[in-house]
């Protein structure tokens, strides 16, 4: 140890590596706290390097050196999002890449300090996470009660856990689902501990499919949104409301996983109808369980709704205290759902986005272009189609308008590394910028992006320096 000990020696003090000119720019922009504590970690990491042995005695003051790059890579890297904003101009409006419905802009900066989470303000004592949100859940999805948990998976597997445990449930073989990112009802069946029963065949499944499966071991019956796929031609499938009658007769619930979270007629919107939650609990549902980051516009969630009878053991199951969502979710979700409670549907920007008149996006659009012909950067407009996404109705898409650029594949990775990044669609080689999937407050990020990424010099290039 002798030798690490002299070594050390050599490693400057953290305000000497402080002083250091490199630097000098640095203090200025983050602070003089926040540059001390990138010095010390510098030291820290040379030090164990030293330790290691990864850094011999003779290389050791070159390493010393090179401290204030250390520095200031640390500094660049703490100073990075992890999740850094995008603008989304693909046109997918519910994206699943990048994050599904978009929040509020703003959102998180009401979330500092202290909240009642688990308090009851009136009382003065200790109160339960989910009371205050759980009768607006209930009342905007017409529902008796309700229930939150982390996302939709979970809310189906504290369902099936809950009331199907070492038993059996009939699901048809048409709804066998795969949502991407290893979502596989089979699967999901089997970690909640209950048996699938499959009936009927991929296209076809008639009522008495379901009654005849029906057995002492049944637990329940299981009808799935076949979110991200359809299928057309000879097809048959029993209302919702005919199995909630079958199921009921022999004492059974239904649980509906409905996905999306569908609130209100789509047709409002151009797009072609969807159950809403409140229709199937009208029909006879016992359980709907859905995302909340789909259609409802949302924070990550799974949400279920039904009678009090069926939904309380839920709350009182040991897996709840597991799935239960964090108080930002809660919290963003509270503010969600006042807005549809509300009628502000404005407020929530999914439905802000599917509200766009096409008059509207063409003008936007125009108004880019020009801006943009103004700078430089040659551009079309055009007519295009935007969609839902979100394994929410795979064949539907809106109308829209986009900017076209050339430039492919090469422009499109040069938008991608602005700041903030803009991710785009690529079609015929041509970088297509679908405006339907941008809120209007981004439309200048967007043109900054593109002006940026046009003018980058092709790497290479004889101007490239000058
Ligand atoms: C999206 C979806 C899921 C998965 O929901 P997560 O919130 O991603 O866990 C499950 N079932 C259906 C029908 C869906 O549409």
């Amino acid at each position: 140890m002798p030798l690490v000990q002299s070594l050390y020696r050599r490693l400057p003090a953290v305000h000497r590596l402080l002083e250091s000119p490199e630097l000098a720019e640095a203090v200025t922009r983050w602070g003089r706290d926040t540059v001390t504590g990138a010095c010390r970690s510098a030291i820290d990491g040379l030090r164990h390097d030293v330790d290691q042995g990864a850094v011999p005695a003779d290389e050791l003051d070159a390493a010393c050196r090179r401290l204030p790059e250390r520095v200031l890579g640390l500094l660049e890297e703490q100073g990075r999002d992890a999740y850094p904003k995008v603008v989304n101009a693909t046109g997918v409006l519910i994206h699943t890449n990048l994050g599904r419905s978009p929040l509020p802009i703003g959102v998180p900066a009401s979330l500092g300090g202290y909240l009642a989470l688990e308090y009851d303000l009136e009382a003065g004592r200790r109160g339960q996470r989910l009371a205050p949100l759980r009768h607006r859940i209930a009342r905007v999805c017409g529902a008796e009660d309700a229930v939150m948990v982390n996302n939709n998976a979970a809310a189906l597997v504290l369902a099936l856990a809950a009331h199907t445990r070492g038993r059996e449930v009939i699901v048809s073989r048409s709804q066998l689902i795969e949502i991407g990112g290893s979502f596989r009802l089979p699967d999901v069946m089997e970690a909640s501990g209950c048996r699938l029963k499959e009936v009927g065949c991929t296209n076809r499944t008639h009522l008495e499919d379901y009654e005849r499966a029906i057995g002492p071991e049944t637990a329940a019956i299981l009808m799935a949104h076949q979110s991200n796929f359809r299928i057309v031609g000879f097809t048959t499938a029993p209302a919702v409301g005919d199995v909630a009658d079958l199921a009921h007769r022999h004492r059974l619930p239904l649980l509906v996983d409905q996905g999306s979270g569908a609130l209100h007629d789509l047709r409002r919107w151009g797009l072609a109808e969807e159950t809403t939650v409140a229709a199937l609990l009208a029909a006879g549902a016992d359980i709907v369980c859905f995302s909340g980051d789909k259609l409802l516009g949302g924070p990550q969630a799974g949400i279920l709704v039904g009678a009090t009878d069926w939904i309380e053991p839920l709350r009182r199951h040991p897996l709840y205290r597991a799935l239960r969502p964090d108080k930002t979710a809660l919290v963003l979700m509270d503010r969600v759902l006042a807005a549809h409670q509300h009628g502000r549907l404005e407020a929530i920007p999914l439905y802000a986005l599917l509200g766009t008149t096409e008059e509207e996006l063409a003008r936007r659009a125009r108004r880019l272009q020009r801006r943009l012909k103004d700078r430089g950067v040659p551009c079309r407009t055009r007519p295009t189609r935007a969609a839902l996404g979100g394994g929410t109705t795979p064949a539907e898409t809106l109308p829209s308008r986009a900017l076209v650029l050339g430039g492919g594949q090469r422009l499109a990775d040069r938008l991608r590394a602005a700041a903030p990044p803009v991710v785009a669609r690529i079609e015929d080689d041509e970088v297509v910028l679908d405006l339907r999937s941008v809120l209007p407050e981004e439309d200048s990020d967007l043109l900054e992006a593109v002006v940026t990424a046009y003018r980058v010099p092709e790497k290479g290039s004889q101007d490239g320096g000058r």
